[in-house]
């Protein structure tokens, strides 16, 4: 099958928003814009043996691929709209391509977006995805804003369960149904995220690590700024416990990253639309920036996922 063929087969489908005046097939998609929106976008790349394994299942890397482009959207409060797929692929035969686009089209059709447009090349695989959303012009939640007197919510699934798996796929741990789903099927907040515009002070999405994420709104703070965790109100997915012990179990909930839930700093007192777990509070500064049970954050602890590293 040669390179059009191949779009042609597995990519271009006729889009569903009205908003898509042109879709794939062009040499550009045209997406009309109403006057009171805003576009909310965003790139992300999923590289075999970086961020999935070499030998990586084509419905896994579909639905982790969508799962952490939207979830860039959800902590934004944007809806979704439509997507754009840069997609490298060692050899352009049908079979893993065939199981990869139709789990793609799918979770399309689920969270509402049009595949738009893209590119197909050959090499390692990887691909990078650009998703592209909407908000009420001037609504958009940034991760700006977080200050004392909020309280820090979690919205969305519980935690750990994706770096745990990562110890399944290391052969360091028998499999486990419920971690390998957390793993390869992220579910991008977006219901959550719309709900919480103008209601989140800040917002950001859980993709490194929590403590390493809630670092990112606490660099952006008014004024100084420390949050006070309490690990009895951490959502630990099922069995790490007894996996792991105590210890190592919270170690993976606030540091394993690859949870695409939702963490949002809220003022006390303002209803909450949607469910959500409070897990800690904002006061004015201390040295430690992070306190977990009142003490500082362990120091074996590596706070998130370095992509660089
Ligand atoms: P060009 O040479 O102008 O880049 P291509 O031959 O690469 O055109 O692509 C033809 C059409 O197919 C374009 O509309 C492009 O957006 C779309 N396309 C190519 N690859 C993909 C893909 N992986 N997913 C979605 N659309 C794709
Ligand atoms: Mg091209």
């Amino acid at each position: 099958m040669n390179e059009f063929e191949l779009i042609r087969t597995y990519f271009q489908r006729d889009p569903l928003d009205p908003s898509v005046t042109l879709g794939n097939g062009d040499d550009a998609a045209v997406v009309s814009q109403h006057s009171d929106f805003e576009t909310v976008v965003s790139v992300d790349s999923v590289i075999a043996g970086r961020h999935v394994p070499l030998m990586c299942p084509p419905d896994g890397f579909a639905a982790r691929l969508l799962g952490r482009g939207l979830s860039d959207l959800a902590a934004m409060g944007a809806e979704p709209q439509a997507v754009l797929l840069s997609l490298t692929l060692p050899t352009l035969e049908p079979g893993w391509i065939d199981h990869f686009a139709s789990r793609f089209h799918q979770l399309c059709v689920r969270f509402g977006v049009d595949l738009i447009g893209g590119d197909t090349t050959k090499g390692p695989l990887s691909a990078h995805l650009t998703v592209l959303g909407q908000v009420p012009k001037g609504s958009a939640v940034t991760r700006s804003g977080l200050k004392s007197g909020d309280d820090l919510w979690l919205f969305g699934p519980d935690l750990g369960g994706a770096r745990a798996y990562l110890d399944v796929l290391d052969g360091q741990q028998p499999d486990h149904e419920i971690w390998a789903e957390r793993y390869w099927r992220p579910e991008p907040q977006l219901d959550a995220g719309v709900s919480l515009r103008g209601v989140a002070s800040a917002m950001i999405d859980v993709s490194d690590g929590l403590c390493q994420d809630l670092l990112h709104l606490l660099d952006h703070a008014v004024g100084s700024a420390s949050v006070k965790l309490q690990s009895k109100l951490f959502p630990l997915c099922p069995d790490l416990v007894d996996r792991f012990g105590q210890d190592k179990a919270l170690e993976y909930a606030l540091t394993g990253g690859d949870d695409y839930c939702l963490l949002a700093s809220i003022r006390g007192g303002v209803t909450i639309p949607t469910r959500g777990r409070r897990i800690g509070m904002v006061v004015k500064g201390e040295t430690d920036r992070i306190l977990l049970d009142g003490e500082p954050l362990p120091d074996a602890w590596q706070l998130g996922w370095d992509h660089s590293r």
